[in-house]
């Protein structure tokens, strides 16, 4: 199976990594939708949202963690952010590798489109 961000988290595709863990990688989106966005993913394959498991609970906490000290190093902890993760066709996921988006850096819309 080839998977973009599998390739990526090996670090067999270059990206621009803001934070990195032996479970855990953030990088810059390559198209992003705020001045901050990041993608905050896990090194081990998960496709969706929908095949997490019980046994992922705490890497699943552990990419929320994760965003969070990012934002704060990007120091827009207090500013405000926005976490998504898109889940299959009406959530609009492009990419069958489980990430969080950290959008930031400007005011978010609600609702979104
Ligand atoms: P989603 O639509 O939720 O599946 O998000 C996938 C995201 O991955 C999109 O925002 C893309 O811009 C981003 N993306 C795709 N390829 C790359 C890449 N090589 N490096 C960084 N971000 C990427
Ligand atoms: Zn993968």
């Amino acid at each position: 199976m080839s998977c973009l961000f599998c390739m990526l988290a090996k670090g067999e595709i270059h990206s621009d990594i803001v934070f990195e863990d032996d479970e855990i990688i953030a990088f810059r989106d390559i198209n992003p939708q705020a001045p901050h966005h990041i993608l905050v993913i896990p090194r081990r394959h998960i496709a969706t949202v929908n095949d997490a498991n019980s046994e992922d609970a705490a890497l699943i906490g552990k990419l929320t963690l994760a965003a969070q000290r990012v934002a704060k190093d990007l120091s827009v902890a207090e500013d405000g952010y926005r976490l998504v993760m898109n889940c299959n066709d009406h959530g609009g996921q492009t990419v069958f590798h489980l990430h969080l988006h950290l959008l930031a850096g400007r005011p978010m819309h609600w609702p979104p489109g």
